[in-house]
């Protein structure tokens, strides 16, 4: 099949591309490359530099390349940012989403897979988050991935757009090709890997009074290759009206104790941490439940240990910082 993947540039799209050229589909990735790299692009992927917003480039793209599906991945993400900019987070996560449909509509494009979040349900009423809990958002960012499948439902009804939104927490980890490069770095896992790199001096931890084991906040940590094989996976069952799933690894979650205690023994490095505040908006705990997609699609996370995931993490970082130095050789 030929796909279109918006924020195919990105760290989680990158990665999409890579599993659908791999597995023999024609990938173009369009991305604006606002927060994306060209060379996570991966070989076999066609290129498209431009941006969502433009209706003319984003039609001419699907009706030229002669796309059959889409996985919309472009989108903003960070939950403190949404707070303080929710105009940002509409205008991309909302308005530039429903440009993509109309451009598809035009292009009679017909199916779509959408990269939501757990984060559409707000605080958890129950552990692990299923598909039929409360939706309650307490962000613009959760909000506007709800926005945006409650369309997909009315557009589904409507103009028979076939849909599946992937509703998932913490993509971790690293594919031989494609890792986690963002700027500024927020996440977890990239930041106990600077101190491992001696890239930055130590790891605050937001807050250890938490009611958890440990007193720190457990997530959901999945790998993104994981995530990227249910992207794919979904395309294919992208079936009338729209469909949810929700992805997790299953278990207990890992605190951000066990992944610096991951960290730490996938580097040998002690990996300094202090304890600091709590940071605003942060659940206790959050797990997804994936019985839905696992009864649904077969799809299984098979890499789920923390251990795994920050491994194959360290090693994309170390192959990044060989290739540097190599550019840097003299000669
Ligand atoms: N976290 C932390 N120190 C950091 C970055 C994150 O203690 O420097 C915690 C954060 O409070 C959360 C978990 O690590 O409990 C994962 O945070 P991240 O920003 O990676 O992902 P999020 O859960 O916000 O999507």
């Amino acid at each position: 099949m030929r796909v279109l993947v918006t924020g195919g540039a990105g760290y989680i799209g990158s990665v999409v591309a890579e599993v659908l050229v791999a597995e023999g589909h024609g990938v173009v990735v369009y991305d604006n490359l606002a927060k994306g790299h060209r060379d996570a692009v991966p070989p076999g992927a066609e290129f498209v530099h431009a941006d969502l917003g433009d209706a003319t480039a984003l039609r001419q793209t699907l009706e030229r390349q002669r796309v059959e599906a889409v996985v919309h991945m472009a989108a903003d993400s960070l939950v403190g940012e949404s707070v303080t900019e929710p105009a940002k987070y509409y205008a991309n996560n909302v308005g530039n989403g429903l440009a993509l449909l109309d451009a598809m509509r035009a292009a009679g494009v017909a199916r779509l897979v959408f990269s939501s979040t757990v984060a559409v349900h707000g605080e958890p009423t129950k552990l692990p988050i299923e598909e039929d809990d409360p939706t309650a958002p307490v962000n613009p960012y959760g909000e506007t991935k709800l926005a945006f499948e409650r369309a997909l439902r009315w557009y589904g009804e409507a103009y028979g757009l076939h849909s599946v939104s992937l509703r998932y927490f913490n993509a971790a980890g690293a594919t031989e090709l494609c890792g986690e490069r963002h700027d500024p770095e927020t996440h977890l896992v990239p930041i106990v890997l600077d101190v491992a790199a001696g890239d930055r001096d130590e790891v605050t931890v937001f807050g250890d009074d938490y009611p958890t084991r440990d007193g720190t906040c457990i997530r959901d940590y999945i790998h993104v290759r994981d995530l990227a094989r249910a992207h794919v996976l979904a395309i294919a069952a992208c079936d009338a009206g729209a469909a949810v799933y929700n992805l997790g690894v299953g278990g207990e979650g890992t605190t951000v104790l066990e992944v610096l205690d991951a960290a730490r023994a996938v580097t040998g490095h002690p990996i300094p941490a202090r304890v600091g505040p709590r940071r605003p908006g942060d659940p206790a705990r959050l797990v997804a439940s994936s019985a839905r997609i696992e009864r649904a699609l077969g799809w299984r996370p098979e890499i789920p240990d923390i251990r795994t995931i920050v491994e194959s993490a360290w090693r994309f970082r170390a192959r990044r910082a060989a290739a540097r130095d190599a550019r840097r050789a003299p000669g």
